[in-house]
């Protein structure tokens, strides 16, 4: 009597059909099948479906102090924005969470918590952005406003800020659905003058405008730049009511209009600013929403970044911990570079203090730092690898000596 043929429980091929069989406690799979499953499993981990945080109910949500702690790691000082990026953030999570569960049609629904973080050049805005983004692990872009125009214009149409958080996130659409936009210089798309413009304000209001359905959350037609993974799609469909939006801008001259604001008040209330000893180095920290408006923000806008911070000016000692502190600082990355290299590398204090001195002097805020460290250690990068020096001490005088030079040239 022949023998009976084993036959795969997915596929059905009997075992002479296929290359290997391998048996279960109640059935049998050939390798054909274990090859696909094998992909499946790969590829949903891989987009995130098989893992999701946002979604496990089960997992307990990173609270706001952990999430700060986690930037502090990464980014010196700015208190204020950390705290509110945090419980922005928290919010968001309990939002997706709350969606997951079912229960948006509970009668309390939370709202989308988009942030707008206003500071000078240099002072860490992209920075927290972009440490948000890592710490999630969401897919994460950054657009600079100042390219965006009105549809029909030469430009970028809003829609491309979409286009971009796609490719970062592999074309891979739900997770790029949960992602982070930072719109970077937002106040250059400021109107000018408080009052609507009778004339077409092609890059200003217009994009203004435009944001607008981006940020409240809606379905919006993207075409898929390049077009590599839909070549038969014209636009891929995406919703926005999960992706975050953080927007950045240095909005140069504002402190004038909330001086002018408060000063109102204090004419009106009986000089408020007396009373509650204004700190007016750093009016900033008083920025209300109507101050934005002032500095051409429609409201539109303005209402639909509902968390407002602010980050204060880097002083010499945030400056001088921006150096070492983070992470990944500066001089913990050149550290690095030459233990690669065999060589133990140290930095006298007083040769950070002078790299300090000149970036104060330069005003571009932590921004200019990068370009002082490199241009103190470029020659010594060039030259010490292969001469078999183990030791090496930065002093001031050559970080002096290095830093005339590259003024020179
Ligand atoms: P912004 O977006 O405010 O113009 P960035 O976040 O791009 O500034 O910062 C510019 C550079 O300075 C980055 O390399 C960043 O690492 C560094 N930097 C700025 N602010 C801080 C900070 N508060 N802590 C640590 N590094 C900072």
């Amino acid at each position: 009597m022949a023998k009976k043929l084993n036959r795969c429980s997915f596929c059905g091929r009997s075992e002479k059909d296929v290359p290997l069989m391998l048996n279960g406690l109640e059935g049998f799979i050939c390798s054909d099948c274990v090859e696909m499953a094998h992909q499946m499993v790969r590829e949903n981990l891989k987009s995130g479906r098989g893992k999701d945080d946002f979604y496990d109910a089960d997992k307990p949500l990173m609270r706001p102090a952990e999430i700060k702690a986690r930037l502090d790691e990464y980014v010196i000082g700015q208190d204020e924005a950390k705290i509110a990026l945090s419980v922005a953030v928290y919010n968001h999570y309990k939002r997706l969470r709350q969606q997951a569960l079912g229960k948006a049609d509970d009668d309390v629904e939370i709202e989308k918590s988009n942030i707008i973080m206003i500071g000078s050049t240099g002072t860490g805005k992209t920075l927290l952005a972009r440490t948000i983004a890592k710490m999630l692990d969401v897919p994460f872009s950054i657009v600079d406003a100042t390219v965006l125009t009105e549809a029909g214009y030469v430009g970028e149409d809003v829609e491309s800020i979409l286009s971009r958080l796609l490719q970062a996130a592999d074309y891979d659409q739900p997770k790029a659905e949960r992602g982070i936009v930072f719109i970077d210089e937002i106040d250059k798309i400021a109107r000018k003058g408080d009052n609507p413009s009778i004339t077409r304000d092609v890059s200003g209001e217009g994009v203004q405008q435009g944001l607008l359905k981006l940020l409240e959350g809606s379905v919006v037609n993207v075409p898929p730049k390049g077009g590599r993974k839909h070549p038969d799609q014209d636009y891929v469909h995406m919703d926005t009511r999960n992706i975050l939006f953080i927007c950045g801008g240095a909005f140069d001259g504002i402190e004038r209009k909330i001086a002018q604001r408060m000063n109102t008040h204090t004419v009106g209330y009986n000089n408020v600013s007396v009373r509650h000893n204004i700190d007016s180095k750093n009016l900033l920290k008083y920025i209300q929403p109507q101050d934005l408006k002032s500095f051409g923000l429609i409201p539109e806008l303005i209402g639909r970044l509902p968390a407002l911070t602010y980050l204060r000016p880097l002083d010499r000692e945030a400056l001088r911990n921006i150096l070492t502190e983070p992470k990944n600082s500066l001089i913990r990355q050149q550290k690095k570079l030459f233990e690669m290299d065999g060589v133990k590398l140290e930095f006298a204090p007083e040769a950070l203090e002078v790299m300090v001195d000149k970036a104060m002097e330069r005003n571009l805020g932590a921004r200019g730092l990068r370009g002082i460290v490199e241009s103190v250690m470029t020659d010594l990068q060039f030259s010490v690898p292969g001469t078999g020096q183990t030791e090496l001490t930065i002093t001031a005088d050559y970080v002096r000596e290095q830093l005339a030079k590259s003024e020179v040239l």
